[in-house]
């Protein structure tokens, strides 16, 4: 059976020239490359083409990479560009000198308490990130599926984003956007019953009796991401200290 192990220093995938094997996981192979658009240094994640094969894999892949793309934070490797090219599916990722946690732990077995310490602190800080952006990502479908109440439109009118940290704003920040070119008056509609809309949706997500989110409150069906990176309760709290009570 063919694999990725093949890729030899030299070869090109995604815009990217293989320098050399960076490590090996489960799914398959990761590289050091060099991205030659921009000549910088980057990681290559090849799956091995056995999985690739598997529709269920491909779409966990896919899903984990518009997900893992959607984080933006210092303790989250950031992923540049993910897709397909020769029957390979590829990740392409800003390239992180050193090891991981699990290599570090195989040479250096159990680590002293302070650095310990420390490798918590960090993974707990890209964490935090995924939690802010799951209670933003929550409340967001809350706010798409109230907007009917208080403006014409219909929820398929409407699109949503959310962002642990948005480059703009430097925070968390959910946006509700009119989802026709140009904007059909939703936008204005919906500006003017904030505070109406932020409450109603809070109240929604607070009183539905399901425990951890339900078609009622937070999962919505167009959602891109599969109604992944959902947290009901704190999507409450969220709504909570955005409404100032
Ligand atoms: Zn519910």
């Amino acid at each position: 059976m063919a694999t990725v192990t093949d890729f030899t220093p030299g070869m090109r995938i995604a815009g990217c020239r293989i320098e050399a094997v960076a490590g090996r996981g489960g799914m398959g192979v990761i590289y050091r490359a060099t991205e030659l658009r921009l000549d910088r240094p980057v990681a290559v994640k090849l799956i091995a083409s056995d999985r690739a094969a598997e529709p269920a894999f491909r779409e966990r892949f896919e899903r984990e990479s518009r997900l893992t793309a959607a984080i933006d934070h210092p303790n989250v490797i950031p992923v540049y560009a993910a897709g397909e090219e020769a029957g390979r599916l590829y990740l392409v990722m800003r390239y992180v000198a050193g090891t991981d946690l699990r290599s570090l732990l195989e040479r250096d077995g159990r680590l002293p308490p302070y650095r310990a310490a420390d490798v918590i602190a960090q993974v707990g800080a890209g964490l935090d990130a995924v939690a802010v952006l799951s209670a933003a990502h929550a409340a967001e479908h809350a706010l798409i599926g109230m907007l009917p109440l208080f403006t014409i439109c219909d929820r398929w009118d409407v699109g949503g984003v959310s962002m642990a940290v948005h480059p703009a704003t430097g925070e968390p920040t959910i946006f509700v956007y009119d989802g026709y070119p140009g904007g059909a008056g939703i936008a204005e509609l919906a500006f003017d019953a904030a505070d109406r809309h932020l409450a109603a949706a809070h109240d929604v997500v607070a009183a539905c009796p399901c425990d951890a989110g339900c078609p009622s409150c937070v999962q919505s069906p167009k959602c891109g991401n599969w109604n992944e990176f959902l947290h009901k309760a704190d999507a409450v709290t969220l709504m909570r200290v955005m409404l100032g009570h």
